[in-house]
């Protein structure tokens, strides 16, 4: 088993330095913890590169942004601090995850005195976010109780953290149960994604994703569409209610964490997986992209 996350060698970038990685703390009276006042990144790095690097700084000065915070530091410092962090760690494949947020100066929900953090940490024991025979298989899948709220309830295209807790309790259901992950359906009943990742689903030369009108449309997600519209399938964006998918063939996940992953069910509902589907077809396609070092 790997070494608690809070027990780790090696070094976390903080606000504007390398401390030791077990000495990367912050106090228990902290807005961020309390109030959810954070915003966060997750990117891999693949041959000691992260994949689409640029993409997930600009998100993450977005959703700071969105959700009231800025971030005392330039684009193209996180750039270098996140590059410099994983060769000071020696990784070539590893994850990566800075984070932004309030802290103790002030507690309480007002923000006008408060005090910003940002840190980035990276680690190499987090292959995929479903472990590897999982991933094979393909994902079991059950619909969670919890939805996708609207625009105006919930600041969906920002990563921040508050709105992740009815991606926790998804999981935490579907996990219970002996299930994967989670389908979450958004306020209006549609199908919106996993709780970690984007959705797909193909039939024949068509390839359906859920418009993303209420959750984070995946830097993963926009990678994909652009792969299969190159291989000549039609890509359609609908909203696609849950009637509709036992009329597909096939579905997969799309995230950072996640990769392309197949699924094998949601609910009672059974899709193809293995060597010969389209899914495990763009999952290599996927591998190689990432890998490649264009
Ligand atoms: N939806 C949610 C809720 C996520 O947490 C993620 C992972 N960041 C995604 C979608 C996929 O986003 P990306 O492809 O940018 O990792």
């Amino acid at each position: 088993m790997s070494k608690a996350f809070d027990k780790r060698d090696g070094w976390i970038w903080m606000n504007g330095a390398f401390v030791p990685w077990e000495s990367a703390t912050s106090h228990i009276i902290t807005q961020g913890l309390h109030y959810a006042s954070a915003a966060f990144e997750g990117e891999r790095a693949y041959k000691g590169k992260i994949f689409k690097s640029k993409e997930h700084t600009d998100r993450l000065f977005r959703s700071a942004e969105i959700i009231g915070i800025k971030i005392p530091y330039s684009p193209s410092e996180i750039e270098l601090a996140k590059s410099e962090l994983i060769k000071k760690m020696n990784f070539e494949n590893c994850y990566v995850r800075p984070i932004v947020w309030r802290g103790g100066q002030q507690m309480g929900l007002s923000t006008n005195n408060a005090d910003i953090h940002v840190a980035i940490a990276a680690w190499d024991d987090w292959h995929s976010y479903f472990n590897e025979e999982d991933r094979l298989k393909g994902l079991s899948l059950i619909t969670s109780p919890w939805k996708r709220p609207a625009p105006d309830t919930a600041p969906y295209e920002a990563k921040a953290s508050g709105p992740y807790i009815i991606c926790t309790m998804s999981k935490q259901f579907a996990e219970e149960k002996g299930y994967n992950d989670a389908l979450m359906l958004d306020y209006r009943g549609y199908v919106a994604e996993g709780t970690g990742a984007n959705i797909f689903f193909i039939k024949n030369n068509e390839i359906y994703t859920p418009i993303p009108d209420c959750f984070l449309n995946g830097i993963t997600r926009q990678t994909v569409i652009e792969i299969v519209k190159t291989k000549g399938f039609n890509l359609i964006e609908k909203h696609i209610m849950p009637t509709e998918i036992s009329s597909y063939d096939e579905a997969f996940l799309t995230g950072t964490a996640a990769e392309i992953t197949p699924i094998k069910s949601i609910d009672n509902i059974s899709y193809n997986v293995g060597n010969n589907t389209t899914g495990y077809e763009l999952m290599n396609d996927f591998t190689q992209l990432v890998n490649s070092t264009l």
